[in-house]
Order: C-alpha cells, then structure tokens, then sequence
C-alpha cells in the first residue's frame, strides 16, 4: 500500500513531513518539522479506511498519561478525509534498533538494569493509571532525542492498550476468553491462550525483554508460528533465563509467576530487585549506555 504521506508534505498547514520513521502494524510513523515551535516532532497517521481503527484509543490513553515522564509529549491530534493523526513529541532509536547495532546483539548488565529500571516504573504508571499497555517489546521504547531526554527511556504505542478498571478503581471481571493480542515473540503464556491479560501479562514480557536483552536472543526466536512459539514457552524452563540475569531476577520470575488476572503485582520488589542489582554492580546514572560507547 502506498505511503499517506510523503517528504515535504505539510499536515494542517503546520507539520512538515521530513521523512517516514516507521511502519507499524496499524499506522505509519513520520518525522516531521512543526512549522510554528520549529520543533522536531513524529506524526502517527491512519488511513481512515483500515478496518482497525487504534489511533482513538492510542490518543485517549497518551493524553491520560501526560504526567509520567516516560511518555511522549501530546502535541496534537485531527483528521483528514484521508488520515487520523496524532502528533507527539520526536524520540530517538527504539531499543530494538540499539540491541541490533551492538556487536554481539547483546547489552551490559550496566545498560540492560538501567533501562529495566525505567521501563518498569513506566509500566507501574501505566497501569495505575489504569491501563495494560498488552504490547510491551523493544520496539516499543525509544531513547529521547534532546540533551535533557537522551538518557531517558519513553514507552510507545498504546494502540493495543486495554483499561483494566472500572470507573471506581475495582478491576474489570475477566473475559472467558479474548482475541490474542501483542507480538508473538514477547507475548506471555497466557496471552497465546487467548486468556484475558492483566499487568503481570506486561511484566512477562518485560520479563522476555530483559533476558532477550542479556542474551542477544529467545530461545523461540526463529518460529513464526504462534502455536508453535506458545507449546515451546510451556515446555521451557524459564530458570534457564536466569544463568545471564543478576540473581535478584529469580524472584521476579517466582512473583510474576504467582500472579492472577485480579492479583496487584508489588511493583516496589520488583523495582527494588533492578536497583539492588543496579547498586551490587556500583552502575552510575551517568554511565554511557553502550551505544554510546562505540
Ligand atoms: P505501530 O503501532 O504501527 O506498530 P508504533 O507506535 O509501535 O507503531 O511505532 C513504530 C516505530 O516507529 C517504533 O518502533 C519507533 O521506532 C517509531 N516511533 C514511534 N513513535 C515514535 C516517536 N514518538 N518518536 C520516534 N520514533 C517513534
């Protein structure tokens, strides 16, 4: 299918398309100049014809969470009668373009706990805002592009995302079952059978992440086949995982185990657990990250 956009293209008389950044599953992702701020910025657009409408729920949910620090900046949003959009503000490599470009595909315990650290409390406040982000991946987290942002870490994409209370705060009743949702190769056991996810589904994948990111891949990294990726999750001893993460990391992988749709994970242990491992290592927030090593 052809590009919405293309460079040079300006949105609203204001955004100016730089160039195409991304290509996801639901939308497209540009580069683009704001034409008043003269700031950077990244336009997310739709075609108002794809069956799938995500871009609503994705603004409904960046707007919500505009506190956190590890968000992006809700700059805009509109449509077309080609295209929704929303803009935000422009962030730098995801984290799985970075963990490509290392040499052995591999990141330092240094940068993997640092980043940890972030992308677990961006999880937390995601979901005590409410919400399952239910696509957490690398590619879903890019490092910020301004001197002030470039060590930290934001989340992205909330297309996928669910609210998991209710008006009063109680957690919505289960689903029997519910349509798979996210990306095979993160997705929790749970997830590949089609049960209702809740937060300890995103700290399964966060889980996935971590050792993907200590190891350089999955043990299920060349299926395609989700069923197939979801038998061998089952028969896998995920204590194996636990030879390349520092110790601390066998007991988030007994609490995350422990863990039912309804239950709260202690998000303080399991953030506790990253910076111990962060402290035993005398890391300094200052460190380069490896990717700024080379
Ligand atoms: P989709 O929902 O279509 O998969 P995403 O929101 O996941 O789209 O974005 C796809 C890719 O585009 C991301 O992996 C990231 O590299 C890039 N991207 C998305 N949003 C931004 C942003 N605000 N700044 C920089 N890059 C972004």
């Amino acid at each position: 299918m052809a590009d919405l956009l293309v460079p040079g293209d300006v949105v609203r008389q204001r955004w100016k398309i730089d160039k195409k950044i991304g290509g996801g599953g639901f939308g497209e992702i540009y580069g683009a100049l704001d034409l008043v701020t003269k700031d950077s910025v990244a336009l997310k657009v739709e075609s108002v014809n794809q069956s799938k409408q995500v871009l609503k729920m994705e603004v409904a949910v960046l707007k919500k969470l505009q506190g956190c620090s590890h968000v992006c900046k809700f700059v805009s949003c509109g449509r077309n009668e080609n295209f929704n959009y929303l803009v935000m503000s422009l962030q730098a490599s995801n984290l799985a373009e970075l963990r490509r470009s290392q040499p052995k595909g591999v990141f330092s315990q240094s940068t993997m706990l640092r980043l940890g650290f972030q992308i677990l409390r961006s999880i937390r406040a995601m979901h005590e805002a409410g919400f399952l982000h239910r696509d957490i991946k690398p590619s879903n987290f890019a490092m910020g592009s301004s001197t002030d942002t470039f060590h930290s870490c934001f989340m992205l994409d909330f297309g996928l995302a669910r609210q998991f209370t209710k008006g009063n705060g109680e957690v919505r009743p289960a689903r029997g079952s519910a349509g798979f949702r996210g990306t095979v190769r993160y997705a929790s056991i749970n997830a590949h059978e089609n049960k209702e996810m809740g937060r300890q589904d995103d700290l399964w994948s966060f889980f996935y992440m971590m050792a993907e990111f200590a190891i350089g891949h999955l043990p299920w990294r060349k299926m395609k086949d989700k069923e197939q990726v979801g038998k061998m999750k089952k028969a896998y001893d995920h204590h194996l995982f636990l030879k390349s993460l520092p110790p601390g990391f066998k007991q988030f992988l007994d609490h995350i185990s422990k863990l039912n749709y309804e239950d709260k994970p202690d998000y303080k242990m399991l953030i506790s657990i990253v910076e111990k491992a962060i402290a035993k290592k005398t890391i300094k927030e200052s460190d380069p990250f490896d990717w700024e090593k080379m």
